[in-house]
């Protein structure tokens, strides 16, 4: 007998979940809703090893919760024997400092977020709502992007600005991707065989969303993201860092107001805002044959950038034993991996040509017997990772 537990993951304009059991750690179901809000949205639902999906108007996240009701209950598992939920939060703020048991009071301290987190917490909290109107009767739970990064020391969190201004509208560096890089930075050391405790990492979350960072024996001590998922590396879509007197001089200049700006930098920067609109690896790299110049001085950018968060990291740490490369860019693109390591060559960390391949499902080393730090690519699982924590909050 299964011990199910979902994971829903709602953004803005999509919900992702998953059915596991926790007992065997095994995906019952999986499945996501696309397009909330547009003419006509859809749902993918696998489960049994079929795929089955649905096109139909859904226009907001109660109706998405409705759709995917609809498709456990047409093609199952049953919802019945599900014995938790547990929910993405992006953002805990500086009250949310682990996963915890939602109540209303709970919710009413996200909602308090929002103005933190305005395209990711109120997705969230109808999800959250929408959910337990559906599955009453067991418990929710929330699991904060932030939460692994409660752990930062105030000479990594705090900004240099204004005292009083950034204690008032609390700003302040929290770090997002947590669940990966604590899921990432433990499964390290256990395919290593390495106490979590004895050990310093640099964990490279590369996905279209991307983060980096430092991990001293399993306790995060800096990372790339901030205030907010725009701050540090190059992304997607996102610039990561830029100097912050551009965003004033494109409203003083360019005659631009503050949601343009702030939509420039997360929606048409980074890969697609360098090289014309190109935001997936596969097709930098098919522009890069061609010739294009623009993707290759995108990827030379994010190589450059991602390069220099290492090197910051092996200073802050001291001594590194392991670098991490993780999600779609650092688990499928080689290149991408051998270009920043090339760069570190200097430190005596090479990486293992023939054991540096292009896709990696299971842990695996790609440095060479002879660097001086163990480079692995490890898969990352935020849904395994969420049922997990779901799991143990229920079990207390
Ligand atoms: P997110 O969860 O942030 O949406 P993912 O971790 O799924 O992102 O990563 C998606 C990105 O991974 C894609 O945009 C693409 O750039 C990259 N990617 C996926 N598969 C490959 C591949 N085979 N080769 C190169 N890059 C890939």
């Amino acid at each position: 007998m299964p011990t199910p537990i979902l994971v829903l993951n709602c953004g803005s304009s999509s919900v992702k979940y998953q059915m596991i059991d926790i007992d065997s750690e095994e995906v019952l179901a999986s499945g996501m809703v696309e397009k909330i809000g547009l003419a006509l949205g859809n749902i993918a639902h696998s489960s049994g090893g079929e795929k089955h999906t649905i096109e139909e108007p859904i226009p907001d996240h109660t109706a998405a919760l409705g759709l995917v009701t609809r498709a456990f209950n047409t093609w199952g598992p049953t919802l019945e024997d599900v014995v938790a939920v547990g929910h993405r939060a992006v953002h805990g703020g500086e009250r949310f400092r682990q996963t915890t048991l939602i109540t209303d009071d709970v919710i009413e301290g996200l909602t308090d977020l929002s103005g933190l987190a305005p395209l990711h917490n109120p997705p969230g909290i109808a999800g959250i709502t929408a959910a337990q109107k559906i599955l009453p009767d067991v418990p929710h739970v929330a699991i904060f992007d932030t939460a692994f990064f409660s752990t930062l020391p105030p000479e990594a969190y705090t900004y240099a600005i204004d005292r009083e201004v950034a204690e008032k509208y609390h700003i302040r560096k929290y770090g997002f991707h947590g669940t990966s890089h604590s899921y990432v930075s433990k499964k390290a050391a256990e395919f290593l065989g390495k106490d979590l405790s004895s050990i310093n990492q640099i964990i490279c979350h590369m996905g279209n969303g991307a983060s980096i960072s430092a991990v001293k024996g399993g306790v995060a001590v800096d990372t790339s993201m901030g205030l907010t998922p725009l701050a540090g590396l190059v992304m997607g879509t996102r610039s990561g860092d830029i100097d912050p007197g551009i965003f004033s001089y494109l409203q003083r200049e360019a005659g631009m107001d503050s949601q343009t700006v702030d939509n420039l930098l997360n929606k048409s920067s980074g890969m697609a805002g360098m090289a014309d609109g190109a935001s997936d690896f596969r097709d930098l790299r098919a522009k890069i044959a061609e010739g294009d110049e623009h993707a290759k001085l995108a990827l030379d950018v994010y190589t450059h950038r991602l390069t220099s968060y290492i090197g910051s990291y092996m200073a802050i740490l001291g001594s590194v034993d392991t670098i991490v490369f993780t999600a779609g860019v650092g688990e499928n693109d080689n290149r991408t991996r051998a270009d920043i390591i090339a760069r570190l060559e200097g430190f005596g960390i090479r990486l293992d040509p023939d054991r540096n391949t292009p896709c990696n499902r299971e842990p695996t080393i790609i440095s060479g017997d002879d660097s001086a730090v163990t480079v692995l690519v490890v898969p990352t699982n935020e849904e395994l990772a969420m049922a997990r924590e779901t799991y143990q909050v229920i079990s207390q």
